[in-house]
């Protein structure tokens, strides 16, 4: 470990132990301890940039699953969690939040050695990320309900939230820990307990985040990771008859199923899918700045994030002006190791992804749209296997066409002519998914007409990916149900219950309700 990570902070993180070919090797961990694999077998994982296997990765099944849910369900039941106050879980999260902003750096370097961002995005990513734990660890003890004004005579009624129990959490690969903790931390806050299942890309950052999890002081149990492939043990997870609540980001098509199958047992989910969301350019906008949103909305992290601004609308009279001006920007575009903090575009994260990447670019050129640049691997000088791709362009596109309907979670641009505000409206919401969307104008009165008018669960105007732990986010139509983040994140996590205590009524007629 100590070759291929700085190390971390804190000096009581145990290191992982060593596989074959003396390469880490991660197991799961139950209740409180890494655990072997029931089935004793082991996946590798391996880095973008070299395209070399690094770690193994215990693979998971059903019998590990059922384990890691009593561990979560005993864990909820034992006085050590469900007996402390909500105010003592604030203080455990926020001692988590401590270790992980002591431990940012190691975190990130993890984090890059599996999925190939930018050392400097994770950076900030991990830093940043401690506060998803100051937030709802300070909100932990401020969730209180209500005193109703009852118009029922001699019965005193309130509400409280409790938490749900176990909660089952299934997360993708492009940001294993920030969307891992988006969960998490509401989940903890709220006093639930959680099974985790990372990506099968990605199962390593989460592995050595738990070292920190369980030195901050929660109860064993509290916090579960099974690794694996989700067709070999989703359908356990998310079926699982103590599993209360499923809380899943990442495709629609794994979504449709895991919603298919919560549903039979009634469970609730939360459902953070994928987008095509539209960027849209009025002619009033500040075209600098807005060349620089349209670059952040689909070439920062290769476009490999749910909130992609993959659809990018341009008001007829700036068309061409626009497109110049970004293909500009993009002529010295900088690849290179994710590490180097000179390095603007990472390789792509996975190969599979790289495949699809490829077959949209096929399929764009197969539909008529006009390549205007990119549509190739990039060649980078040194790492032969690594897996880049140039940003693509592609001009001429209908709203009617796949690249401008399907998500491709990559660099991949369509660009759409509109004409006016309606037509701007109309081409946006045109579209199965509605995660995201952005507006530059200079006219404040279109951009919040524009922010009335776009059916999306975020709007920017005049900016772009801008998030915060502070404030809810999720889809609207298929890109999702249920949010996180902010008060409405923390919420999906309680449930609501209604306590009616009679103040001496007597029953009058048991035949007839009150
Ligand atoms: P994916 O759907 O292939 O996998 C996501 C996770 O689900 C993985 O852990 C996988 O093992 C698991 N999984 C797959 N099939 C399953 C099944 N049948 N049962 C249970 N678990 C199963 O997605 P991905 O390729 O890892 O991630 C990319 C997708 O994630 C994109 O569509 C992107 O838009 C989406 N995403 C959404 C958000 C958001 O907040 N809306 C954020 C990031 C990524």
């Amino acid at each position: 470990m100590t070759s291929l990570f700085p190390q971390p902070v804190t000096p009581q993180i145990q290191p992982t132990r060593i596989g074959a070919h003396d390469r880490p090797r991660y197991d799961h961990y139950i209740n409180g301890a890494f655990t072997v694999p029931s089935s004793g077998v082991y996946f590798d994982t391996s880095d973008p940039v070299s395209g070399e296997v690094w770690a193994e990765v215990a693979r998971g099944t059903a019998s590990d699953v059922d384990a890691a849910c009593r561990a979560a369900a005993d864990a909820f039941e034992n006085p050590a969690w469900r007996g402390i106050s909500a105010s003592a879980r604030g203080h455990m999260m926020r001692r988590l939040g401590d270790l992980i902003a002591e431990n940012a750096d190691w975190l990130a370097a993890v984090e890059m050695k599996d999925n190939g961002k930018l050392i400097s995005e994770l950076q900030m990513q991990m830093r940043y990320m401690a506060n998803y734990y100051y937030y709802y660890g300070g909100l932990a003890d401020k969730i209180q309900g209500d005193t109703i004004p009852s118009d029922k005579p001699g019965v005193f009624n309130f509400t409280r939230y409790e938490p749900l129990g176990v909660v089952a959490c299934i997360m993708p690969w492009n940001s294993p820990l920030p969307l891992t903790s988006l969960k998490l931390a509401p989940a903890l806050a709220a006093g639930n307990t959680v099974v985790l299942k990372p990506s099968e890309f990605t199962s390593a950052s989460l592995l050595e985040f738990v070292k920190l999890v369980e030195l901050a002081g929660f109860p064993k149990g509290v916090v579960n990771v099974v690794t694996g492939f989700g067709n070999e043990m989703g359908e356990a997870l998310v079926s699982h008859p103590l599993v209360e609540r499923i809380a899943f980001t990442g495709g629609p098509q794994a979504g449709r199923i895991i919603n298919e199958q919560a549903a039979r047992s009634m469970k609730r989910v939360t459902m953070e899918l994928g987008g095509k969301s539209p960027n849209i350019i009025f002619e009033d906008a500040d075209l600098e700045q807005a060349v620089k949103g349209a670059v952040a909305g689909i070439f920062a992290a290769s476009g490999q994030t749910c909130v992609a601004g993959s659809r990018l609308l341009l008001q007829r009279s700036i068309h061409d002006d626009f497109l110049a001006r970004l293909d500009d920007f993009l002529k010295d575009i900088k690849f290179g190791h994710p590490s180097d903090p000179a390095t603007q575009i990472a390789p792509i994260s996975t190969a599979p992804q790289m495949a699809k990447i490829e077959e949209y670019v096929q399929i764009a050129l197969g539909e008529g749209a006009r390549l205007v640049r990119g549509g190739k691997r990039a060649r980078v000088a040194g790492y032969p296997n690594g897996l880049f791709y140039e940003p693509t362009i592609f001009a001429d596109v209908t709203n009617d066409m796949r690249i401008a309907q399907e998500e491709v979670f990559g660099p991949v641009l369509s660009v759409i002519p509109f004409e006016d505000e309606d037509d701007a409206v109309r081409i946006a919401n045109d579209v199965d998914f509605g995660l995201a969307a952005g507006v530059w104008t200079q006219n404040l009165a279109r951009g919040i007409r524009m922010t009335e008018r776009v059916r999306a669960g975020t709007i920017w105007v005049n900016n772009y990916r801008s998030t915060s732990t502070t404030s809810p986010f999720g889809g609207f139509k298929m890109s999702g149900t249920g949010r996180e983040g902010g008060i409405a994140g923390m919420m999906e996590y309680l449930e609501l219950k209604s306590v009616w205590i009679s103040t001496g009524v007597e029953i009058p007629n048991p035949f007839i309700r009150r």
